[in-house]
Formats: structure tokens, C-alpha cells, sequence
């Protein structure tokens, strides 16, 4: 019996001590979780979860496939660690018919790209997490990703769902501008370039960045007035729009490093504001019944 309750003694003392312990640190990464840290970093990031939209596509002669996947993830995940939240796994469902004829592309038929992200809200709102903000780091996305949140509003969500859109404060466009050397741009680019040099320098292939044409090859021209489809393929045929013979890692630690910054300012708002939320669910009471909305 005394030696029973010297076991229990030690093993109560043993309890305290790794009580005691300081707690380590959480990680923001959805994928390095466990199960019981995962309750906690829900309760920690107060259900705000971010959701880092890549594709897989051809980056000029020069970059590495997955080019959008490391800059949002970079982005995400510099953000988190300035504001807590979690960052879901590499995601790279989107919109990318454009570059079907190029190899590497995986592009998803359209219905599939749309049920893939509703599931993903829908699993990480019963999860707990009913705060999602899209970082996106691929502009074929974005007319989807604007559609796709309206679409929201056609019935009850219990999440809001956000897409983060930076806008260079005009210190940060100045300090930009001071650093590039070419005008012209918009995919694998300079900027894009130089983004990645920050990232991972290893995956940038530079000596290449000038073997093929990043110039608007305008092809449609002679039809004015309209948008097309192929409009994309009609402009950059390689998949490559700006000159990226001009880079630095400097101007690509700028770009990350600001977006970053308004991100965690995005996140840290979100935490503490239920504006949309609220105005959300008035919308859908009213939405219900729209002859009783006040003429
Ligand atoms: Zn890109």
C-alpha cells in the first residue's frame, strides 16, 4: 500500500512536471497537426483558416510547374506566423484551360474545380473553421474566384468565405518600381521571377528566361471590341508574358513580404470582426422573404 502510494505520489509529481512544461509551439500548417492540436489551433486562430490556391502550369522557359503554389504558400504561411491561423495543404484545383497545350498543365473540368472548392469550404466549416480567406497566387483564377464567392449568396452558408486582394500602399509601388527594370509583364515575369528567386532560388533556371518570347503576340487584333476564350493563348502562346532576363531577389522579397504584411492584417481583422458574417445572415432572413424588404 506505501509503496502504491509512492508510485502514485511520483507519478502525480510526474504530471505536474509535464504541466509545467512550457507548451510547444503549434504548428499553422493544416497537414502538421495532430488530431488534439488541431482542436487547439481552431480555438486559437479563432476559426480563421487560409486556403492557398495554386495550379500546376507551364512558368516560361524558366520557372518550376508548381511557380503558384510556392508563392502563396510563402505568402500564407509568412502571414500565420505574423498572425496565427491555419493554413490548409497544397491546393492546386483551378481554373487553367489556357495551358492545355503545354506539358505539365492539370486542368480540371470546370464542375469538378467548383464541387472540389465548395467541399473544401463546406469540410473546413464543419471542422470549425468558418472563417476561409482564398490567397491566390495564380491569375487564371481570379474570375472564377470572384464568381465562385457571389455564388455564396444563392443559399445559407454557416462560413464566410473571403478572397484576399493586396494592393501595393504607394510606398511599397515606389519601392517596386525603383527595383524593376522592365515594363512589360504579368506571368513568369520579372516580378514573378524574382518572387521565386526569393522563395527558391534553386528552382529558378535564369540563364533560360530568355529563350523563348513573353511579348503579346496579339493575334486577335483584327477583332475589336470583345473577350474570347482564347484570348490568353492569342496574346502569350508560350505561357510566358513580361521578360524575366531581369530579376532580383530583392524586389521578390518586397513583393512577399508586403503582401504578406496585409494579409496578417486581413487575418488579425477577421479574428476579432463578425461584419460579414452578420451581414451575411441578415441577407439570407431578408433574401427569404424579399416582399418584406423595406420599399
Ligand atoms: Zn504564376
Amino acid at each position: 500500500m506505501k509503496n502504491l502510494i509512492a508510485v502514485c505520489l511520483l507519478f502525480s509529481a510526474l504530471n505536474l512536471f509535464s504541466q509545467a512544461k512550457p507548451e510547444s509551439k503549434l504548428s499553422c500548417s493544416y497537414d502538421e497537426l495532430t488530431a488534439p492540436d488541431f482542436v487547439k489551433a481552431v480555438e486559437r486562430s479563432s476559426g480563421v483558416c487560409l486556403l492557398p490556391m495554386g495550379i500546376l502550369e507551364k512558368h516560361g522557359p524558366h520557372l518550376p510547374l508548381g511557380t503558384d503554389i510556392f508563392e502563396c504558400r510563402k505568402v500564407a504561411l509568412t502571414a500565420a506566423e505574423q498572425e496565427y491561423c491555419v493554413v490548409f495543404p497544397t491546393y492546386f484545383a483551378g481554373q487553367i484551360n489556357e495551358a492545355r497545350h503545354q506539358p505539365g498543365t492539370i486542368a480540371y473540368s470546370p464542375e469538378l474545380i467548383w464541387k472540389i472548392l465548395q467541399e473544401t469550404c463546406e469540410e473546413l466549416s464543419r471542422n470549425g473553421l468558418k472563417k476561409i480567406i482564398i490567397v491566390n497566387g495564380h491569375g487564371g483564377n481570379n474570375d472564377f474566384l470572384r464568381y465562385f464567392c457571389m455564388s455564396q449568396l444563392h443559399s445559407q452558408k454557416d462560413y464566410v468565405l473571403v478572397f484576399f486582394q493586396p494592393n501595393d500602399t504607394p510606398e511599397v509601388a515606389k519601392k517596386i518600381e525603383s527595383l524593376r527594370q522592365t515594363k512589360t509583364g504579368g506571368h513568369a515575369d520579372e516580378k514573378e521571377t524574382s518572387m521565386m528567386r526569393f522563395i527558391r532560388s534553386d528552382l529558378v533556371k535564369t540563364e533560360l528566361a530568355g529563350t523563348q518570347s513573353g511579348q503579346n503576340q496579339k493575334r486577335l487584333a483584327e477583332v475589336p471590341f470583345q473577350y474570347t476564350g482564347i484570348w490568353w493563348y492569342a496574346q502569350y502562346p508560350n505561357h510566358y508574358a513580361g521578360d524575366a532576363t531581369k530579376s532580383s531577389v530583392e524586389l521578390g522579397k518586397v513583393v512577399v513580404e508586403s503582401q504578406a504584411e496585409q494579409l496578417a492584417q486581413l487575418i488579425k481583422t477577421l479574428k476579432n470582426n463578425n461584419k460579414i458574417e452578420s451581414l451575411q445572415n441578415q441577407f439570407y432572413k431578408d433574401s427569404a422573404n424579399p416582399l418584406n424588404t423595406k420599399q
